[in-house]
């Protein structure tokens, strides 16, 4: 922001997701005088999904893989609010927040991420453990962990959802369950890994990477039980089909996602699932003030998964358009690509690369992953760096 004018404008950003820690950079890079921009936070750490698997097993410490939105806030020269947006009032253009006064926005972003949804699965809401949303979600396996460790805790873990974050998720926590076995002297092999998906698993990627990961769970004796439809979750088994009882001590949950219930009362318009519906532009279909990316929108020319690279990608888009809009200039159309290439980690330093009909596995793949992740790290976290980048002001 240009300190020296005064403000005219302001910019909200509401969330600080993958694609709005760019737009923070990227619009501090090329100040507008008179325009604000401000973050609303409800969490002051924001996960990076690509390092997630690797913190649970305990291939990188959790500041490895969260940017510090307090920092990054500072550097960038963004008033930071830290509360929970719930609701927009689009009449008077204000951003409403829980417990404290709304503000006022002359253009709003959504990237608030996705809500669990465990109520598909009956039971799930009191006896599983939500793997989505990926905030609070660490917090769960350190409790997870700290259960485990107990000479009578947990021991037969299941997980349900066979897309990449629940293959990742088990094998992760599979390293790791087994390494703090060995710290604490349980028996490693008395732990058991299922994993329950009702089609095949990594139904989005190719043949050659599902019999790669089917490799991977045989050789370490975990199970998966394909086309298997989990219907109900007690305190101590999933229920699958309407005949099968799969004996389970912990249940984790990775399959559907659900918008976030304040989004229903902004009149905006959305998908079938809640979800906000966006143009190409990143600009709601019913409001051109407000933007939203990642896995609170769904863009509705071009749908795409709800995955961490789409919303990392969105935010130069998003960036842009903001900028234009805000300086009365028309937006440009952004198509995501419709393939990426994924590198889906095996739970330790080894990886598996998936695009289209393309597979390549090895540790070396590991190491590329690792090298990308890191380096996307860094664009945010190194804020000295960041700062020498900045125009001085
Ligand atoms: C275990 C796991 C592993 C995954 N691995 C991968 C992977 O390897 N590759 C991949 O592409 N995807 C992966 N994903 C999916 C990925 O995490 C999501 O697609 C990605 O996080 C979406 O980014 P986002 O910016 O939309 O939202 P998020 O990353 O969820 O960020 C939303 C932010 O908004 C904040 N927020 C939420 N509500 C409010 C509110 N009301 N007010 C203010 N702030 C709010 C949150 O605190 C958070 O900081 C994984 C998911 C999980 C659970």
């Amino acid at each position: 922001m240009d300190r020296a004018a005064p403000i005219t404008f302001d910019i909200v950003l509401v969330g600080g997701g993958h694609a709005h820690v760019h737009v923070l950079v990227n619009l501090a890079m090329r100040p507008l005088p008179g325009v604000r921009v401000t973050l609303v936070a409800r969490d002051l750490a924001t996960p990076y999904s690509g390092m997630l698997p690797g913190v649970i097993a305990g291939l990188y410490r959790p500041a490895q893989a969260h940017i510090d939105l307090l920092r990054l806030a500072a550097a960038t020269g963004t008033r930071l609010i830290h509360a929970e947006a719930n609701g927009l009032d689009r009449v008077n253009k204000r951003v409403l927040l829980a417990g404290q006064p709304p503000i006022a926005y002359d253009l709003v972003s959504i990237d608030v991420g996705i809500a669990p949804s465990l109520t598909p699965i009956a039971g799930a809401t009191e006896h599983a453990i939500a793997v989505k949303p990926i905030g609070s979600f660490l917090k769960k396996i350190d409790d997870l962990v700290e259960r485990c460790r107990q000479p009578d805790g947990p021991r037969r873990v299941v997980t349900i959802g066979g897309g990449a974050g629940g293959v990742e998720l088990l094998l992760s926590l599979r390293t790791r369950l087994r390494a703090e076995a060995r710290d604490t002297g349980i028996d490693a092999d008395a732990f058991s890994f299922t994993l329950v998906s009702d089609g095949e698993i990594l139904a989005t990627h190719n043949g050659h990477v599902r019999d790669a990961f089917r490799r991977v769970f045989a050789a370490r004796g975990m199970t998966l039980r394909e086309h298997a439809h989990a219907r109900a979750v007690t305190a101590d088994a999933v229920s699958i089909g309407h005949s099968e009882r799969l004996a389970a001590d912990v249940v984790l949950v990775t399959t559907d996602a659900a918008a976030p219930a304040w989004f229903r009362d902004t009149g905006l318009d959305h998908d079938a699932k809640g979800f906000l519906a966006v143009g190409p532009t990143l600009q709601s279909t019913n409001d051109p003030d407000v933007f939203a990316a990642g896995d609170c929108a769904a863009l509705v020319a071009s749908p795409r998964e709800k995955a961490g690279v789409y919303a990392v990608r969105a935010g130069p888009p998003l960036a842009d358009n903001l900028h234009r809009r805000a300086r009365g200039q028309p937006t440009d159309p952004w198509t995501p690509q419709r393939r990426h290439l994924a590198l889906i980690s095996t739970g330790e330093r080894y990886a598996v690369a998936s695009r289209g009909w393309f597979k390549a596995e090895g540790a070396f793949v590991w190491t590329v992953k690792d090298w990308i992740d890191r380096r996307w790290m860094r664009t945010y976290q190194d804020v000295d760096a960041m700062i020498a980048r900045l125009p001085s002001q």
